[in-house]
């Protein structure tokens, strides 16, 4: 049997991993300044993470979510610590879009509304409510072409009361920074707003934290540099640090109910343990005090790079952007200089999403490497 063909993939075959380090089958080391879309939290192959699965693993990996499984209590607690969330509940599944998909369905049960706002190059997943709520048309089917989304562009209130005046719309999702759109964000303000607005319409505020969040933004949550409280948030890639694991946190408001959300593999024991050693690792190694010192870092060596345009995003999700298509960019650093960035739907920008536990070594390294194939580039265009 072959792979669908659905990604196209570099001549790379990763065998081995630890921290920021990948190794390929002929030895070669790279460095992950891309955390395979934002998921490798921790670093690769973390001792204790490594040592909790095991452990795990040795004991039970799996039952049913009908069954007590005090895992899934230790996570919610110490998720309610670090978020300074802890009257909020928690529900578990297995992925980014499962958890939105979730969300959506929770807003929509709240109050009986089923229309939804979601922003202009928004991405919340590829399931079909996640996909319906996504401004991508690369990826959206024609099943999916709902009319029940308005997408609208960020950081306008105006036309968010606009549709809230009608009395549909169930809820709002938006994303903490935009990651597969580029970048793009609400600024403090209409967050603000919209929170106002969301509690004055009784519409239900969703932020997908999916990407942004997990300490990614020096904050556990980028919506938490706004000082706001959304009723629900989706959480998923840093997570489990690699091990599928998604979630979304639930304001007091909402009421439980026998039935009312439901799936198999969310929250096994496996998941939860992941879950809890990512946490454990990012609270005692202060992973979010590195990632503002390792931030303010390359802000400052970022300035010395030519052909820069801008710097866009926050902590250690961020975009470089430049007035010209990236790609023959990035692959010339993950093949020549053997570093791994990422991509977005802007071609103009290079993306920047390392694990948190990296080094201000890792960013001389990246920096240079970035320097010289810049000035080789052009050279070769002048
Ligand atoms: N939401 C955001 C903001 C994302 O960036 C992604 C994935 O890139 C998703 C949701 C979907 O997550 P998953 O691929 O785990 O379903």
């Amino acid at each position: 049997m072959n792979l669908f063909n659905v990604y196209p993939l570099y001549n790379i075959t990763p065998v081995s991993a630890i921290d920021c380090t990948i190794t390929d089958e002929k030895g070669v080391e790279y460095l992950d300044l891309y955390s395979g879309h934002g998921v490798i939290s921790i670093g690769h192959t973390h001792p204790e993470y490594v040592a909790k699965l095991k452990e795990q693993l040795d004991k039970i990996g799996f039952y049913s979510n009908a069954i007590q499984n005090p895992l899934q209590v230790e996570l919610a607690f110490k998720l309610g610590k670090i978020t300074g969330l802890d009257n909020y509940s928690l529900f578990l599944c297995s992925s980014g879009a499962e958890a939105n998909e979730n969300a959506l369905k929770l807003a929509s049960f709240h109050n009986n509304k089923s229309r939804v706002i979601s922003f202009n190059n928004s991405f919340h997943g590829r399931t079909s409510a996640a996909v319906a709520v996504t401004d991508n048309k690369r990826i959206t089917a024609p099943i999916n072409a709902q009319q029940v989304v308005a997408f609208l562009p960020l950081n306008n209130i105006d036309l968010v009361e606009i549709e809230f005046i009608k009395g549909d719309i169930s809820c709002v999702i938006i994303e903490g920074i935009q990651g597969v759109g580029g970048l793009d964000e609400g600024t403090p303000e209409f967050f603000q707003d919209l929170k106002k607005l969301c509690a004055k319409y009784k519409v239900v505020l969703i932020l997908d934290e999916v990407q942004s969040g997990y300490g990614r933004t020096g904050k556990f949550f980028a919506h938490q540099h706004h000082n706001i409280k959304p009723d629900i948030i989706s959480i998923a890639k840093g997570m489990g640090n690699g091990f599928p694991i998604g979630g979304i946190l639930i304001s007091p408001d909402f009421e439980a109910s026998y039935g009312l959300l439901g799936t198999t593999f969310g929250g096994s024991h496996l998941a939860c343990a992941a879950g809890i050693a990512v946490l454990d690792v990012i609270e005692n190694e202060k992973l979010m005090d590195n990632v503002i010192q390792v931030t303010d870092y390359f802000m400052n060596v970022i300035k010395k790079v030519p052909y820069v345009k801008k710097i866009k995003g926050k902590g250690l999700m961020l975009g470089i952007e430049f007035d010209f298509d990236v790609s023959e960019l990035r692959k010339k650093l993950i093949i020549e200089k053997h570093i791994f960035t990422g991509s977005a739907n802007n071609k103009n920008l290079l993306r920047i999403l390392p694990p948190l536990t990296i080094k201000k070594d890792d960013i001389d390294t990246f920096i240079l490497a970035l320097t010289e194939t810049l000035e080789e580039l052009k050279s070769q265009t002048s």
